[in-house]
């Protein structure tokens, strides 16, 4: 299905992809065009350990038919000694560590808080699904991804959650323009206007589902979206309208037009500090970076025309992390055109 995608010259997009894009349209092309491997920061790590251990969560849940850890304290030691194994004992990734402390004292401060909080939050119920993936095309564009939680409906509102480990609590304004969310919704509304079985799944009328997928609606307010910021256990709902919708669409579109001509600009770091500060290509980042990569784009930009012979990959020269991971396929992506 990936390659007859890519064959129809159809590009996927996911809520992180587009988020990234968004942030820093340089850091989207290092990562997705060049495929340039990040380390990651020991927040983005923590918060990956903590969605699986939610997913377990819940999973064993389900099967136990009831709470699966005698305690909090047990629920938060199981997940520690995972957390030791993973990224001290036997690491399962590089990690951009300031030193090997920080994996203990991360484990003893934040990893701790947002243990005790889940299994506080969750001991009582648990979502219908976690992790769902989806993965469907509208208008031509292609979206997938996965949705942390898909819950229960209640007084006619369906909700998907979004647990957020590290990110501050968001304005409204910034809620309101999360594409990440606004993908979600879309997500659960199309599928269920397409799919029985996801309506019968998660328990959507028929006659509201009928009305998605632009018929009228692709989101209106029968679909909640919940940030949930872990750390204080306060969630923040937020809703979205047909608007939200065709703004995620011109987002897209001006999105890929700016890859396909090669306005990929760093962000600004005066006016979006804390962009740059947890961004992993910090520190490969510099002006040499930028004009090599100006460089490689030129190149794949004459690759484009029909015969030419030139594509030669030079990214040697960028600083590297310890390790960097070269695209491998490039012709594939660009593909000859007699
Ligand atoms: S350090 Fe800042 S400007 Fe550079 S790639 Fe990362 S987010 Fe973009």
């Amino acid at each position: 299905m990936e390659n007859l995608h890519r064959l129809r010259g159809l590009k996927s997009w996911s809520a992180s992809s587009l988020n990234l894009a968004q942030r820093c349209s340089f850091a989207y092309y290092l990562k997705y065009e060049l495929n340039i491997k990040e380390i990651p920061l020991p927040r983005m790590v923590l918060g990956k350990h903590i969605h699986k251990w939610a997913h377990l969560f819940c999973k064993r849940y389900k099967k136990k038919g009831g709470i699966p850890f005698k305690s909090e304290e047990s629920f938060y030691n199981q997940v520690k000694g995972d957390w030791i194994r993973n990224y001290y004992v036997k690491p399962i990734e590089k990690v951009s560590w300031s030193s090997k402390e920080e994996i203990f004292t991360l484990a003893k401060t934040l990893l701790k808080d947002l243990c005790i909080n889940y299994y506080d939050m969750y001991k009582e119920e648990t979502p219908l699904f976690t992790e769902h993936k989806f993965d469907f095309i509208i208008e031509g564009i292609r979206l997938r991804g996965a949705i942390d939680e898909i819950r229960k409906p209640s007084n006619g509102k369906y909700f998907i959650r979004d647990i957020k480990t590290g990110s501050p609590k968001p304005t409204k304004e910034e809620l309101e323009n999360k594409m990440q969310f606004i993908i979600y919704a879309l997500a659960l509304g199309s599928l269920a206007h397409k799919h029985k079985e996801v309506r019968e799944q998660i328990g959507i009328s028929n006659k509201d589902a009928e009305r998605w997928y632009g018929n009228p609606d692709y989101l209106n307010d029968k679909i909640i979206v919940e940030y949930l910021h872990l750390k204080s256990k306060e969630t923040f709902p937020v809703s979205f309208t047909n608007l939200n919708y065709y703004n995620l669409l011109d987002a897209i579109e001006q999105t890929e037009k700016d890859q396909r001509e090669g306005n990929f600009f760093p962000t600004n770091k005066e006016k979006n500090p804390k962009i740059c500060k947890f961004c992993p290509y910090g520190t490969i980042h510099t002006i040499s970076t930028e004009n090599l990569v100006r460089e490689e784009f030129e190149k794949r930009r004459v690759y484009e025309r029909p015969n030419s012979k030139d594509l030669t990959l030079n990214l040697s020269a960028i600083p590297k992390f310890k390790e960097i991971v070269y695209p491998r396929n490039l012709s594939f992506r660009f593909p000859r055109k007699n």
